[in-house]
Formats: structure tokens, C-alpha cells, sequence
């Protein structure tokens, strides 16, 4: 490995609406760094003043933390490195570098309409650009200039995409880039660069909407007498559809999933997989992940996100749980629709009963209320539509049974077998007048179980109000 210690970071522009697939390349140089015992940076990029927002950071905080991509290093911001900035400009004016340019924006708006007209590529002339020998333009009078990088003549810029392959570009193709504005402030390429040298990053893992820059950063690191790190660009998140993940189209952020009651573990394995794969594994944990990550195993072309297997990933982690840990991130959820967990059964029981059948944790604490709500109060009408005359005694001996039957799930199983062969009757012919009569639904898990987180008593007060 050419490098000994790794560094990597998640260097995110906190402007707009952050979905989830952004924070995958966070996940990514996150796992690196942990596989290889390295470290990992969080670097906010904040230049942009007009479109940059704490809204947006705390967005991209907040959801690293819950996913529990833990830094070594950062937040470390954009805006408070600005002298820094100006002091490698400084440095690359003095060493020739750089070099100021006073051409205006109607002189550069000119030459890019002539260049188009001749069907050329638009780019700079190079006019302040000074050369051996070369004579340049005199200084205009009260003009601010651009400061611009010279970039290499000839040549061409090549690296080898631990994604993409090797990628070569000819300079020619590159012109010479502003680094600082008339007003001195940097611009983002060269931020990126000043701040992936000053952070030694050795792995740069990002979206590939980034390639395009990369030449420009590698000569301007290259004249800095830095070493490029390896760069490795991953194809874009698309949607369901096929387009680009945004917010118009239905792109959810981490906080959202958090809201309809996802797990973070969920998540994290879902993100894993969009563009990273390990044989046929679908299911794995956040160890094995950092244990198997590798750069070699990144995919080629886009990811698709797919809804329905986030959830079905969130339900595999839902029902192999652990019902206390569950109870505990479902708690919230459950206060949220007015249940009270202190005054009912033990909620751990109960989620536990629910954890099989649910897809989120809004489900399980939908599914709860049952155990949290009063008795119900039934009207004759509701009793004599839900509960046929017919099986009444059967209720009536089941009450009597229950009375006699320890409280275990194993005891109430074999009260409703006995019932049910004294009565010759089948077992939903008298669960369901059961589940009415506790609930006012049908719709409840496995009887025996309910009973043994109602709790007997409640049970026998609830059926004896149908049976008299
Ligand atoms: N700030 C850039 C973005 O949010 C990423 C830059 C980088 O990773 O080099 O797209």
C-alpha cells in the first residue's frame, strides 16, 4: 500500500436538501478508514454563503451520529480556514504559480461568444498568463483581478479511479482555473485541494458528479508539491425511476427515515449495499461491513434505490432485536400516539409479541395501543354482530378455565384446546369473539400470547361484560 496511515473524509456541501444517498459517501470513506484503522474527517464545505445553510449541517450531523459514523477529526469548516486560503494564494503568486488576471467579465463574455462561434471549446486565452519573453497587457486602473493557476502546457493528467479505472486527460483540455475571486475569496476547487493536503488525505471516496475536477485538483496539488491521494468516484443514487435522487421526486433524508421508523442499523446495511457489494450478502452488521469494505468491491454503475427493500431490511432488523433495546427506540413513537408505557404491560413483553409482524416501529407502536387503551365499551348491537349467541358457553367455560390456568402462554393454549374439543367448535370460531370482546377488533396477534401480556384478569373483567 502506498500509504501507511489512512485518511479519508466526508467533505459535504451543507446547501439544499441532504437524501439519504448523500450521506452513502459519507459511509463509504467512514468504513475505509475504519477497515484500515485510519482515521476519518468530516470537512464541512461551507464557501458557498448564499446556498450553505447549519440547517443542512445539522442535518448531516445529526444523521452521521445515528448512524454512528463517528469521527476522528472535524467538524472542520470551510469558512474559518479562509485565511489559510489566502496564504497558500499568496504563496503560489509569489512562487509563480499563479498569477493575477485583469480581464473583465465582458472582455472573458467575448471571448467565449468568439470561441463559440468558431464552434471551439470555451476557455481563457491565457492573455495575463506571463510566459518567458512574453510582454503582458498593461495593468488597468482600478480593476481587482482573478488570480489564476497556471496549468501545466502539454501533458496530460492520468490516474487510476479505484472505481472508474484509469481516466487520462490532455491539459489542453484544462485551462487556467481561478483560485481566488476579485474580492479574494478562494474558490472551491482550491479549497479542496488546500484542505485534502493540509488533512493528508490519502483515499478521496466521493460522488462521480467529481470527476471532472479531479484533473484540475491533481496539477494544482502536483505544483503544491503534494502527492494525490487515490481517488475513488461513485456512480450516482438514482430513484426508483431511474432519475437523480432529489427532494422533488420523493428523496427522503436520514431524519425522515428516522421519523417513519427506521433503525439505524437498517439503514446503515441498506446504504452499504447501494454500490458496494460482499458475495450474495444481504444482511450483515456494522462489524462485518467494516470488516469486509473494500474499494475493490465498489460497483460501476448506478445504484438504484428501492424503497421496498429498505423496508424489508428494516424488518429483518426489527424482528432479531433485542426486545428490550427495541422497546427502548420504540418509546418515542408510542408516547407520540398517547400511549402511556408506565400504565399497561410491560412493554418490553409487548413489543416483543409485535416485533415478528412489523415493519417499523411506527408499526409496533400502532400495534400496541391495543395493551394501552381502555376496555372497550361495547354497545348490544356491537356484541350481538361480533359474538354469536351460540358460543357463549364456550366463553363461559373459558372464563372459568382461564380462572384455573397458570399464567403462561403454554397453560392458555391448552384452556382454548380444551374448549374448544368440549364444544366441538374450531379455534376461530372462538378466538375471534375472544379478540372482540378484549378489543373491539379481530386483528390482534396470536391469542395466547395477547393473554399473557393483558394479563389474565384483564382478560376474564373483559370477557365477563360479553357473557352476562
Ligand atoms: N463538497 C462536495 C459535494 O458536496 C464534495 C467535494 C469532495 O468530496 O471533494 O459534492
Amino acid at each position: 500500500m502506498r500509504f501507511m496511515h489512512i485518511r479519508t473524509r466526508f467533505a459535504p456541501s451543507p446547501t439544499g436538501f441532504i437524501h439519504l444517498g448523500n450521506l452513502r459517501s459519507a459511509l463509504y470513506p467512514w468504513a475505509f478508514a475504519r477497515h484500515n484503522k485510519g482515521d476519518f474527517i468530516l470537512r464541512i464545505e461551507d464557501t458557498d454563503l448564499e446556498r450553505s445553510s447549519q440547517e443542512a449541517v445539522d442535518v448531516i450531523i445529526e444523521g452521521m451520529a445515528w448512524l454512528g459514523l463517528d469521527l476522528d477529526e472535524g467538524p472542520i469548516y470551510q469558512m474559518q480556514r479562509i485565511d489559510r486560503y489566502r496564504e497558500v494564494v499568496k504563496q503560489m503568486l509569489d512562487s509563480g504559480l499563479a498569477y493575477p488576471c485583469y480581464m473583465s467579465e465582458e472582455e472573458l463574455n467575448k471571448l467565449r461568444d468568439q470561441q463559440m462561434a468558431n464552434k471551439e471549446k470555451p476557455r481563457y486565452n491565457g492573455l495575463w498568463r506571463p510566459e518567458l519573453g512574453k510582454t503582458l497587457p498593461p495593468v488597468p486602473e482600478g480593476v481587482s483581478p482573478v488570480i489564476r493557476f497556471k496549468n501545466p502546457i502539454g501533458g496530460s493528467v492520468i490516474w487510476n479511479d479505484a472505481v472508474k479505472g484509469q481516466i487520462e486527460i490532455s491539459n489542453d483540455e484544462l485551462d487556467d482555473l481561478v483560485i481566488a475571486r476579485p474580492d479574494g475569496t478562494p474558490t472551491y476547487n482550491f479549497c479542496v485541494v488546500v484542505d485534502d493536503l493540509d488533512m493528508n488525505i490519502t483515499h478521496v471516496i466521493r460522488g462521480d458528479d467529481h470527476v471532472n475536477n479531479t484533473p484540475r485538483q491533481i496539477n494544482i496539488m502536483k505544483a503544491l508539491g503534494g502527492v494525490p491521494p487515490i481517488y475513488a468516484h461513485l456512480p450516482t443514487v438514482l430513484n426508483g425511476a431511474g432519475e437523480k435522487m432529489s427532494k422533488r421526486n420523493g428523496a427522503m433524508s436520514v431524519r425522515d427515515y428516522q421519523k417513519a421508523g427506521y433503525l439505524p442499523e437498517a439503514i446503515l446495511n441498506y446504504l452499504a449495499r447501494l454500490g458496494w457489494s460482499h458475495g450474495d450478502a444481504e444482511v450483515f452488521t456494522k462489524e462485518q461491513f467494516v470488516d469486509w469494505f473494500d474499494l475493490e468491491s465498489l460497483g460501476r454503475s448506478p445504484a438504484q434505490h428501492n424503497p421496498e427493500k429498505l423496508l424489508w431490511l428494516n424488518h429483518q432488523y426489527i424482528q432479531n432485536a433485542d426486545s428490550s433495546a427495541l422497546a427502548a427506540a420504540t418509546k418515542p413513537f408510542a408516547l407520540e400516539i398517547g400511549i402511556d408505557t408506565e400504565s399497561g404491560p410491560d412493554f418490553i413483553q409487548v413489543v416483543s409479541l409485535l416485533k415478528d409482524r412489523a415493519n417499523t416501529l411506527i408499526e409496533i407502536a400502532e400495534g400496541a395501543k391495543l395493551f394501552y387503551s381502555p376496555a372497550p365499551s361495547l354497545t348490544l348491537e356491537q356484541i350481538k354482530e361480533n359474538i354469536p349467541e351460540a358460543v357463549i358457553p364456550a366463553l363461559k367455560d373459558l372464563v372459568e378455565a382461564l380462572e384455573l390456568a397458570e399464567s403462561t402462554k403454554e397453560a392458555y393454549a391448552a384452556s382454548f384446546k380444551q374448549i374448544l374439543s368440549k364444544h366441538q367448535i374450531k379455534m376461530p370460531a372462538l378466538a375471534m369473539p375472544v379478540r372482540y370482546a378484549l378489543f373491539a377488533t379481530t386483528q390482534t396477534p396470536a391469542i395466547d400470547s395477547v393473554l399473557v401480556v393483558l394479563g389474565k384478569e384483564a382478560a376474564i373483567q373483559r370477557l365477563s361484560k360479553v357473557i352476562h
